[in-house]
């Protein structure tokens, strides 16, 4: 793959599942453009791969903004190479019962998680098309089937489904595929921020999820990585439209 290096796209790739997923595909060989609200903080996920003989670029943009989005894929595309691989990942929460919910943390989930998602594939979609191949996974969650305290962000990731089963029926003719990635309770700054609010220490709150999944733990960002490393293969050109739960077990 050296000769012809693809370049991937991580979004929210600042830290967490993304900085992971960032992690695993430039070790497998693809440049990696690090996308994040703060170029800076871009750094770790940047510095790792560089120590470890990949190729990455940091790129601060704000995923929900549109011209933010088409200067950060310009640019990913001047300095590293046209993107063909993107993973949507950049994510927010803004939790709350449905009745103290505000109008702002509906709006502020939806546009990064489905405005978010929208704009960067858009931008992305014709690079693809161009080079007929292409791999699009964009991150769910099991609470897109029903989470209390979480309206804005279950709809959110309910919405992320249906929106990447119709990328793989539109992109499909052109070799791209687009599935989604639902995780379970993944420890990241995210899990740790929920455990806060509830006024649980995260130890604790990390037991008690464990003691609910099947493979008795919780998931770590890698298991994320690997998945989305599956997705983004050669190998996995049949595989499109699919939700994966990656949950340490079943849902529907
Ligand atoms: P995280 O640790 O909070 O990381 C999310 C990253 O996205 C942060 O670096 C954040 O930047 C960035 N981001 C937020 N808004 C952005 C925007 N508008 N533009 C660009 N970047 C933005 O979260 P995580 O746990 O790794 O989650 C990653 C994804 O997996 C999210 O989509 C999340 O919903 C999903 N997920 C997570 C879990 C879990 O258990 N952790 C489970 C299911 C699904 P700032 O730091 O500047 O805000």
């Amino acid at each position: 793959m050296t000769e012809e290096r693809r370049t991937a796209i991580v979004t929210g790739g600042a830290r967490g599942i993304g900085a992971a997923v960032a992690k695993k595909l430039a070790s497998d060989g693809y440049a990696v453009a690090v996308i994040d609200l703060d170029e800076s903080a871009c750094g770790g996920t940047v510095d790792a791969i560089e120590a470890a003989g990949g190729s990455a670029l940091a790129v601060g943009a704000n995923v929900a903004d549109e011209a933010s989005v088409a200067a950060a894929v310009e640019r990913v595309a001047t300095e590293l190479g046209e993107p063909t691989v993107l993973i949507n990942n950049a994510g927010i929460t803004r939790d709350n019962l449905l009745f103290k919910m505000t109008v702002e943390d509906w709006d502020s989930v939806m546009n990064v998680h489905l405005r978010g998602s929208f704009l960067m594939t858009r931008a992305v979609q014709k690079y693809m098309v161009d080079a007929k191949f292409g791999r699009i996974v964009n991150m769910s969650s099991t609470s897109a089937l029903g989470n209390r305290g979480q309206v804005n962000y279950a709809a959110a990731k309910a919405g992320v489904q249906g929106f990447t089963k119709t990328l793989s029926i539109e992109l499909g003719r052109y070799g791209v595929t687009a599935n989604a990635i639902a995780p379970g309770f993944i420890e990241t700054e995210m899990t740790a921020a929920t455990a806060e609010r509830v006024g649980i220490g995260f130890e604790e709150f990390k037991a008690a999820a464990a003691a609910q999944i099947p493979v008795n733990r919780v998931g770590q960002p890698e298991d994320i990585a690997n998945t989305a490393a599956f997705l983004t293969s050669e190998g996995a050109g049949f595989v499109s439209g699919q939700v994966i739960y990656v949950a340490g077990g079943p849902r529907d």
